[in-house]
Formats: C-alpha cells, sequence, structure tokens
C-alpha cells in the first residue's frame, strides 16, 4: 500500500535536515501515482504536486521529523484544504422557504439525495420540508421521490406531468409558501449524459426559483468522467455545493478532488449508502485519507517518528483475540506509550476530531498515573503478571508495599486493566488510539 512505500521512503530520509528537489522526488512520485489510482484527474494532480512542492522546498524539518515526516504532513493538509477545510453546511439563510435544487447525471444518486437530506434537515436542523420532483419524463421517477420522501419523513407535492419543470416548481414553491415550508427540495429530471435541451431546460427552473443551494449529485464511482460532467454544471449553474455519492463503493474517491476543483464549490455530504440514512456530512480530513489509501496518515507519521512498531501491536490485537493479554503486555502497552513523548505531546499531535474526547481529559494527571501503573506491575512476580486472577488480598498488598502505593490503587490498576482487555478484544489492531482514550477518562 502506499502507506507502507511512504514509510520505507520516510525512513530513508532520516538525517537529513531539510526537504530538496533531492530527498522529495520518490515521495513526489508515490503520492502522484496513489492519486492517479484514485482517479483523481491528470491536470489536478499535476497542480497538486506542483502546490505540494512549492510549499515543501527548502522547509525547515521542525524539531524530530525527518524530510519524510515533514512532506507527508504537507501532502495530508494540502490534500484536505484542497477538498475543502471544516465543514460546509447546508445554507437555509433565507427568508423561508430556503429552496434546494438538486443537479446531476441520471444515476447520480439525485432522488435518493433528495430525501436522505430532507430527512438530515428534520432531524438535525429541525425543519419543516417539501420535496418536489420536476422530472417530467419519467412517471417512475416522481413516484420514486414519493416512496423515499415518505420513507424520510418530509412531505411531498404532487407533480402533474403534463406540466413544464418551472411551472411545477413554482407550484411547490407555493404550496410550501401558504403552508410554512421550511425548505423545499427540488428534485429534477436525470441527464444520460450532457444534453443542451436539458441543461437549458435547469437553467430556465433554476432562474424560476431561485434556489440558495443548487447542489451538484456526482457519483464518486465516476471518476475520470465526473470532471466532465463538473465543467458542464459549472458552465450551466451557479453551483453551491456538491454532494459524492456511492462513497461505500469500491472506489478510492479521488473524484472528490478534481470535481471540487472543477465545480468551484465545496463538498457538502457525502453518500455512504442505499438507505434513507446514508448520508454523512462531508469530512475533508478523513476524505483525504481515503484517497491516499491509508487509514489516517496523520497517525502513521506519529508512529513512524517515535518507533512505534505497528506488527507488535497487531501481535498483541492477536494475542488479545486469543485471549492471552496479560499484564506483561498491559505494561509494554503503556511503555509504547512513553516512547511516543507522553500522552500530552501526543495528544498536541493528533488531529483534533481524533482526540477531542480525551483532550478534555486532564494530562498530567494521566501522565502521573501511567508512571504509578508501571510501577505497581513492575513489583508483581512474572507468573503474577501473566495470571493476574492469582492476585488476592495477601499479594496485593505485597505489591502495594512494593510499590509505595495504597492496595486500592492496585485494584484500580486491576480494573483498569479488565477494562482494556474489553477494549483491546473489540479492537482489531494497532489500537493504540482507543486505549489512550481509554486511560485519559
Ligand atoms: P438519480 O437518477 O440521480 O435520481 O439517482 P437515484 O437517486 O435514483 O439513484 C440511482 C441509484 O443509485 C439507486 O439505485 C440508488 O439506490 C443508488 N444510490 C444513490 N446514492 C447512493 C449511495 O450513496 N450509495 C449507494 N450504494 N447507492 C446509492
Ligand atoms: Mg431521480
Amino acid at each position: 500500500t502506499l502507506s507502507d512505500r511512504l514509510s520505507r521512503l520516510v525512513k530513508t530520509m532520516r538525517g537529513q535536515a531539510r526537504i530538496t528537489e533531492g530527498n522529495v522526488q520518490d515521495m513526489l512520485r508515490e503520492v502522484r501515482m496513489a492519486l492517479l489510482e484514485a482517479d483523481v484527474a491528470l491536470p489536478v494532480v499535476r497542480d497538486f504536486i506542483a502546490r505540494v512542492k512549492d510549499k515543501a522546498l527548502g522547509q525547515e524539518v521542525a524539531g524530530s521529523l525527518n524530510p519524510g515526516q515533514t512532506l507527508v504532513g504537507i501532502v495530508h493538509k494540502e490534500l484536505a484544504a484542497t477538498m475543502g477545510e471544516g465543514v460546509a453546511d447546508l445554507n437555509l439563510a433565507v427568508q423561508p422557504p430556503a429552496v434546494i435544487l438538486m443537479a446531476g447525471l441520471q444515476g447520480a444518486g439525485k432522488t435518493t439525495t433528495t430525501a436522505k437530506l430532507a430527512k438530515h434537515l428534520i432531524e438535525r436542523r429541525k425543519k419543516k420540508v417539501l420535496t418536489v420532483s420536476a422530472d417530467v419524463y419519467r412517471p417512475a421517477a416522481i413516484e420514486q421521490l414519493k416512496t423515499v420522501t415518505k420513507q424520510a419523513g418530509a412531505e411531498w407535492f404532487p407533480s402533474t406531468p403534463t406540466d413544464k419543470p418551472r411551472d411545477i416548481a413554482l407550484a411547490a414553491l407555493d404550496h410550501a409558501r401558504r403552508h410554512y415550508f421550511d425548505v423545499l427540495l427540488v428534485d429534477t429530471a436525470g441527464r444520460l449524459a450532457i444534453d443542451e435541451a436539458l441543461m437549458a431546460e435547469i437553467r430556465d427552473l433554476h432562474a424560476a426559483i431561485h434556489p440558495v443551494e443548487t447542489l451538484f449529485v456526482v457519483d464518486a464511482m465516476q471518476g475520470q468522467d465526473a470532471i466532465n460532467t463538473a465543467r458542464a454544471f459549472k458552465e450551466a449553474l451557479p453551483l453551491t455545493g456538491i454532494v459524492l455519492t456511492k462513497l461505500d463503493g469500491d472506489s478510492r474517491g479521488g473524484a472528490a478532488l478534481s470535481v471540487r476543483q472543477v465545480a468551484g464549490a465545496p463538498i457538502k455530504f457525502a453518500g455512504v449508502s442505499e438507505k434513507i440514512d446514508g448520508l454523512e456530512v462531508f469530512d475533508a480530513e478523513r476524505h483525504a485519507g481515503r484517497v491516499l489509501g491509508m487509514g489516517d496518515i496523520v497517525a502513521l507519521v506519529e508512529e513512524v517518528q517515535k518507533g512505534v512498531d505497528l506488527k507488535e501491536a497487531q501481535k498483541l490485537a492477536d494475542k488479545v483475540k486469543a485471549g492471552g493479554f496479560d499484564l506483561n503486555d498491559f505494561l509494554s502497552q503503556i511503555s509504547q506509550m512513553k516512547k511516543m513523548g507522553g500522552l500530552a505531546g501526543l495528544m498536541d499531535k493528533l488531529p483534533s476530531q481524533m482526540t477531542a474526547k480525551a483532550k478534555g481529559a486532564d494530562m498530567d494527571k494521566a501522565e502521573r498515573d501511567v508512571r504509578r501503573m508501571e510501577g505497581i506491575i513492575n513489583s508483581m512476580t512474572a507468573l503474577e503478571r501473566r495470571k493476574p486472577e492469582l492476585l488476592k488480598a495477601s499479594r496485593k498488598r505485597r505489591i502495594a508495599a512494593g510499590a509505595g502505593v495504597h492496595v486500592q490503587e492496585v485494584n484500580r490498576l486491576l480494573n483498569q486493566f479488565e477494562q482494556m482487555q474489553g477494549v483491546m478484544k473489540k479492537m482489531k489492531g494497532g489500537g493504540l488510539m482507543k486505549m489512550m482514550k481509554r486511560m485519559g477518562g
């Protein structure tokens, strides 16, 4: 995987103080390959690599990082920035009803997404939502919207297939106004390909209803073709947002980068299943990791930096699954954490959403606890560490005395150990993060 290849390259760059043409060539080549494999369009890749190189060259390498690690960090940040920073929710800041127009090719997921958005708006933003289909070409499409709207718990406005799309939408808008709907979602006809007549129709529709949001719905599996579609829709309509659908498929979602650049609008949502609740607010940071084909590139940087052995973590996880996680393993987890520079130092380096919960905890206290736990486990015999169930009252007293703590502390450690066993059983490997969250609070 890219992650393996990058971490190998990162290792070869140890001891170099600066990012230079020479030492980033190989890294950039790998990143370029990864992006192309993820279906990012070539011009977008070229642009991206140029920007990364620009930012990276000559950059001082911070603290204990080496050029490779610094570069990986730059790549990740730039990738997330390219796909949009922060969260871009729907803009409803208009005199209600706020009109949302759905645009995109046939099969992109417009009708499904209309219902998903209706549900999102009802549940998350407490809105009263009406949907209408301007798809006059296929009666089945109108029925489909009716069905999914019901599932979403929203209301549906019937369309007369003999009317013009703009008249249908205007009738729905009038109804929405008179019945105090907050939002009107307008689903539109499918276009199998870019078709001038249909583009003219949706432009006309747009002009009639003045949507506050015009969402371009695009299938992430479309790969390279998505860029042409995005360009055509961008030329026809002032897009305000993108919904990337079918991200639950095999695609690595590279389309996100291309489409965002070409459409010039933020990606607001991601479709992640056929079901009505299969919609997520788009998270650029997380998506950057997916496009690069690595779970969490920032965590990777940290791991390489501090020499935590992923194979060890995996071995440990396997052991837990087999039921063999003992206090020795617990101790080695604890010392691995110390190697990573302590809890506080580590938390600062991780992406915020990952540690939001853990950050609330008192880090100094957490570190003191860790040291004390080490002391306690070190006071146990080898047999006791392997078989914690042996630890009855008299042994606990001896251990407490040895470690200079109260017996309650030994009990507390054993409780934490048991909790940990539970956590470890649930995770598939490399679950250091989860463990730290548990310890942090
Ligand atoms: P439209 O022609 O643009 O209105 O597309 P539809 O909403 O009818 O969706 C076309 C197909 O894609 C349907 O079978 C949907 O169930 C499916 N679909 C839509 N969004 C998603 C998604 O996020 N994930 C998956 N797996 N399927 C989706
Ligand atoms: Mg449809």
